[in-house]
């Protein structure tokens, strides 16, 4: 172990809260990064100061680990010294000595807490006139600079590093609740679930097997998705229900109008996620709804879709377009190149953009509602997907403890 290497976090929003919160948020997310370093094997050393976390060990290791945990806006990897200014002169210039080179547009940032005898101008000025004396003809540029060298002079010791490597923001998972997300073969719900997740949410996902009526790929497709979002919570189970959804459709297909079946199956959906939600004291549910995406997705029609339950339906896509939506899809890697036969035979020529609830309302009524949600919740079988692996959970019972 680097004994004066370490990774250091930066923490963003955090900030906003009161003490005990913050407490209690830097509990969780100190707990998320040690179960994320753990899965890994990486060995490490965490320590806190003042809110600010240091992770000594191999850092090129432990930094991109890290940066994946939410609540996180940044981290570096970065030397630590005392907090003399000579002593970090020293190491800005070891720094300096692998990117600097003369000509080029330089800054140095310069921070300093409860030390005295300089201040952060002082300290940036003896920085730059050290690594002056070795790399000369540098373009001092605090605007648009090429090369940023930072130094922070602590009570506890001085931070030296040169980059910061994006994080994911957000708060951290596990302090912001328990929702079950309807998680479907497609794009948009598992980024729906992610960026739930990356808001502290801990998901529970739902995917409904339409059988013959929906395409062959779908289940393999939702299962991959969730297996995928699992490598986002490492250490920490994400549970799966796939229910059979086959003896709704076929209940709907017979019995109801046709233009309104996109609204009957989200409905639908949204019921038996609210029963699972229930059952496992979640207090949420996550859809990728997003507006004006296709038919069933009108201002209109979500609000017939988030009557048909009550607990809060949550839609994070809600105003993305779908150009973001697939980039965030890719980033996080639950982006299919060819997804296969994705198709659902049950989608009308014309889907309806506009439903009357009294309609709706006789349309369902011709359904034994209540005992198709019972069906379908307990045909569910229950899946854990962990660290990027899925694995059967042989069903005893339906629910889940809280610790998965
Ligand atoms: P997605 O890409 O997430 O499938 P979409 O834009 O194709 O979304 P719809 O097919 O109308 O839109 O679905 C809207 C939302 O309903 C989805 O984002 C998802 O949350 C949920 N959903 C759709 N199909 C399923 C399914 N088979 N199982 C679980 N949830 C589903
Ligand atoms: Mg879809």
């Amino acid at each position: 172990m680097e004994q004066n290497r370490a990774v250091m976090v930066r923490i963003g929003e955090l900030w906003l809260k009161s003490e005990p919160v913050k407490k209690q948020f830097m509990l969780a997310l100190t707990r998320n990064i040690k179960a994320a370093l753990d899965t890994q094997e990486i060995p490490y050393m965490l320590e806190e100061y003042r809110g600010r976390l240091l992770i000594f060990g191999d850092a090129a290791r432990i930094a991109p680990v890290v940066a994946r945990i939410f609540g996180i806006v940044d981290v570096s990897i970065c030397e630590t010294t005392t907090n003399r200014p000579e002593d970090m002169a020293k190491t800005a210039l070891t720094f300096s000595e692998k990117k600097l080179k003369s000509g080029m547009r330089f800054a140095v940032r310069a921070r300093r807490q409860h030390v005295s005898g300089f201040t952060s101008q002082q300290l940036a000025g003896m920085i730059a006139d050290a690594i002056w004396e070795k790399i000369p003809d540098f373009v001092v540029d605090l605007d648009d600079p090429e090369y940023e060298i930072f130094v922070e002079a602590r009570e506890y010791g001085g931070i030296v590093y040169d980059e910061r490597i994006p994080g994911q923001g957000g708060l951290p998972l596990g302090t912001a609740g328990r929702a079950v997300a309807l998680l479907s073969a497609g794009i948009d719900s598992p980024v729906a679930a992610w960026l739930m997740m990356r808001r502290g949410v801990v998901i529970s996902g739902v995917f409904m097997d339409g059988g013959r009526w929906a395409g062959s790929a779908t289940r393999d497709l939702a299962m991959d998705n969730v297996r995928i979002l699992s490598t986002w919570c490492p250490g920490r189970g994400l549970p799966l229900w796939i229910v059979n959804l086959e003896p709704f459709f076929d209940a709907m297909m017979t019995a109801c109008d046709r233009h309104y079946t996109c609204l009957f199956c989200k409905r639908f959906m949204m019921r038996v996620a609210e029963e699972v939600a229930k059952e496992n004291k979640m207090e949420g549910i996550v859809s990728g709804e997003n507006l004006g995406q296709v038919a069933s997705q009108t201002l209109q029609n979500m609000g017939v879709i988030t009557e048909s339950v009550k607990l809060p339906v949550l839609r994070p896509l809600l105003t993305y377009d779908k150009e973001e939506i697939v980039a965030i899809s890719r980033r996080i890697g639950t982006y299919h190149e060819s997804p296969g036969d994705t198709g659902c035979l049950a989608v009308p020529k014309k889907p309806a953009t506009r439903s009357a609830q009294d309609l709706i309302d006789t349309e369902e009524n011709k359904l034994e509602m209540n005992e198709l949600v019972r069906q379908a919740v307990e045909s569910a079988e229950l899946w854990i997907a962990k660290d990027g692996e899925i694995f059967q959970k042989i069903l005893t019972e339906r629910t889940i403890d809280s610790s998965v």
